[in-house]
């Protein structure tokens, strides 16, 4: 059975005394049966280390550059992040896709770097409300993850896949579980054609996750956690689902 994987999506939230809050609320309630992590904005990786060096909970960034270092202003190598004691980042995310333009193999490059320094890249995929109605939910979300396991390769087994539908990423609208169910099993089968590690990885849902509706996503057959937004920057919510899971 896999062991599952509650992660945290900051996002652009935070400060140095709601961090604290927040962070000593999760230590405090745990430990868990699952796998528990927050991926927090880059300036607050340093004290989310220090705070969390000691408790089970893991930590990773939100976003990589696919280069190792040079002149590219404003990015962060994985390198650093690993300086960091980050385990994981997320790539992909469907607000990066949108708002800065990243394509599949962009995000495929990102998650080849992570790899390649021993960071485990939570790799997003989804398809937007228009996608869905039009019936292409299946060929998106093969098309995203097709060009990441191209380009990992033999490493495709090692990532962590997060099925994020554009439209239930804070709508409050959550993807039924029979929904995700069926993506997820979709998703699984293209990476048993890939990696002979498929049924060992994490396939997380992702997508307006509430301590309400999270028991039965996760009871899904392919659903291995979550990738949590809103619901992560409230410590009894993130704590509730993370009990969900295990
Ligand atoms: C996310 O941003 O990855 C996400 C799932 O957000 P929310 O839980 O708020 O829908």
């Amino acid at each position: 059975m896999r062991r599952k994987l509650v992660a945290g999506n900051w996002k652009m939230h935070g400060s140095h005394t709601t961090n604290a809050e927040l962070l000593s609320g999760i230590i405090g309630s745990g430990p868990y049966g699952c796998d528990v992590a927050v991926c927090v904005p880059f300036p607050y990786l340093s004290e989310t280390a220090v705070t969390l060096a000691r408790s089970q909970i893991r930590w990773g960034a939100q976003d990589c550059s696919k280069h190792e270092q040079g002149a590219y202003t404003g990015e962060v190598s994985v390198g650093m992040l690993v300086e960091f004691g980050c385990r994981y980042v997320i790539v992909g995310h469907s607000e990066r896709r949108q708002f800065h333009a990243e394509g599949d193999q962009l995000v495929a490059d990102k998650a080849k770097a992570a790899l390649s320094r021993g960071v485990t890249p939570i790799v997003c995929v989804g398809e937007t409300l228009a996608q869905r109605e039009a019936g292409e939910t299946e060929s998106v979300v093969k098309r995203q993850l097709s060009a990441v396991i191209h380009t990992l390769g033999h490493c495709a087994g090692e990532m962590v896949v997060a099925y994020e539908p554009v439209w239930a990423i804070g709508t409050g609208r959550t993807a039924t579980p029979e929904q995700a169910q069926a993506v997820h099993a979709l998703l699984r089968a293209q990476l048993r054609a890939a990696t002979p590690q498929a049924d060992a990885m994490k396939i997380l849902y992702g997508g307006s996750v509430k301590p309400d509706n999270a028991s039965t996503l996760f009871g899904q057959a392919d659903i291995d956690g979550g990738l949590i937004g809103g619901a992560s920057l409230k410590a009894s919510d993130f704590v509730a689902i993370c009990r969900a899971a295990g």
